[in-house]
């Protein structure tokens, strides 16, 4: 899960590392009242979306005045932001955080994440602040450095301190380093955060360093323990599908092709969408409708998959192993009664029961064709998709 700026800065603030003083505003009136109520010389505004690059794309606005904040905030509230992390439909800004500004000297990059290759945390840094880090790793990667922590021993000062020399901070800012990256280590640690990045993490020029940004992403497997966390969740931010998907507890990722997908297991499914790319399609969706899937969730999962305007057919792949293929079979058939389905329906049915299974289908009077091999339901799914079936 994704947090915005201002959400992940008053985390940062817990942990005790330094953020510039910020109040969220959702009107230009209150942008103009927060500018005043900072009551510092230069006030930053802010758009808050998902995603980064803001700055480039006239997100980020400096104000010299309340009235400046104002305009700023009439300027950036209710665009739509496109930048290289929005995708190609943009973002539109709902909220901006309007922030005491700044005095920068240099701007640094620092970020927390796990290599599982290594099986260890990774601490990254640069020199390079206010860049993309891929765009950095790109052209200078002798300018990344990055130290790994043991999770057994934990983060140890030295490592912090190496860290800071690297960048070539001189030792007083090297003093200051170490605690901000303790901070940061801590609050990764206590929310299970799967990365933060700090980007820029800026010296000012009275020798201070500060967070000037922040992105936290959380492990969803673990927000059961943070009910907190899961407070901050923005469903305007998340693609309207899996937002629905997320009310009835179904695992879908929406995709960008035209062959809706209901498969059981996440395995199964993963294996699906690499079929229906074999054959020559391309998936709409990720769907995994988990163990029990009779009439109430196929049709749910139906539903979800048709909100989707691009589906052209959907493709049902279940394996029977738990679940009965029968009881599978006239949870399929009763639902595509119920929804009139109109889109071309191919269903492989494998495991427990199948032939019983497939004989409901055959007998349902739908116009279901059923697929015997995985090969082959991507075969029939992508020709169904193209309009292309007997
Ligand atoms: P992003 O573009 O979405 O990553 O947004 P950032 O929060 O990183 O802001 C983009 C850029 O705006 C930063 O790299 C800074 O150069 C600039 N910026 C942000 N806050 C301040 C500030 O308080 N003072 C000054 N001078 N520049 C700022
Ligand atoms: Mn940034």
């Amino acid at each position: 899960m994704n947090v915005h700026e201002y959400q992940a800065k008053a985390l940062l603030g817990e942990f005790g590392v330094p953020v510039p003083e910020g109040l969220l505003a959702t009107t230009p009136a209150e942008a103009e009242q927060a500018a005043r109520t900072l009551g510092t010389p230069v006030v930053v505004v802010k758009a808050q979306i998902h995603a980064g690059g803001r700055g480039k794309a006239g997100g980020v606005k400096l104000a010299k005045s309340p009235a400046e904040a104002q305009q700023a905030a009439s300027e950036i509230l209710g665009m739509t932001l496109h930048t290289p992390q929005t995708g190609p439909e943009g973002k539109c800004v709902r909220k901006v955080y309007v922030e005491a500004g700044s005095s920068i000297a240099d701007e640094l990059y620092l970020a927390i994440l796990f290599d599982r290759a290594v099986e260890r945390f990774a601490i990254v840094a640069s020199t390079e602040g206010g860049m993309e880090i891929e765009e950095v790793a790109a052209t200078n990667p002798e300018k990344i450095h990055t130290v790994h922590v043991e999770p057994n021993v934990g983060l140890r000062d030295h490592q912090s301190r190496a860290l800071g020399y690297d960048l070539g901070l001189p030792t007083e800012q090297v003093d200051k380093f170490i605690p901000f990256i303790r901070g940061l280590f801590d609050l990764y640690l206590a929310k299970d955060c799967s990365q933060v990045e700090i980007n820029p993490l800026v010296v000012t020029e009275d020798g201070r360093l500060i967070a000037l940004d922040g992105k936290i992403n959380f492990d969803d497997n673990a927000l059961y323990r943070h009910p907190e966390i899961a407070e901050l969740r923005d469903p305007d931010e998340e693609d309207p599908r899996e937002r629905a998907a997320n009310e009835i507890d179904l695992a879908y990722v929406g995709l960008d092709g035209n062959i809706g997908c209901m498969v059981n297991g996440a395995g199964l499914a993963m294996a699906t969408l690499d079929m229906i790319h074999y054959c020559g399609g391309s998936p709409a969706n990720f769907l995994d409708a988990g163990g029990g899937a009779d009439k109430e969730k196929v049709k749910e999962a139906f539903k979800l998959i048709l909100r989707d305007e691009n589906v052209r057919a959907i493709l049902v792949n279940i394996f029977g192993g738990i679940v009965r293929c029968d009881l599978i079979a006239q949870g399929v058939t009763a639902a595509a009664k119920e929804l009139k389905l109109s889109v071309p329906l191919v269903v492989r049915l494998q495991g427990t029961m199948a032939s019983e299974g497939r004989a409901i289908l055959a007998d349902s009077g739908l116009d279901i064709t059923a697929a015997e091999t995985l090969q082959q339901a991507g075969e029939l799914a992508v020709a169904a998709a193209k309009g292309g079936m007997a």
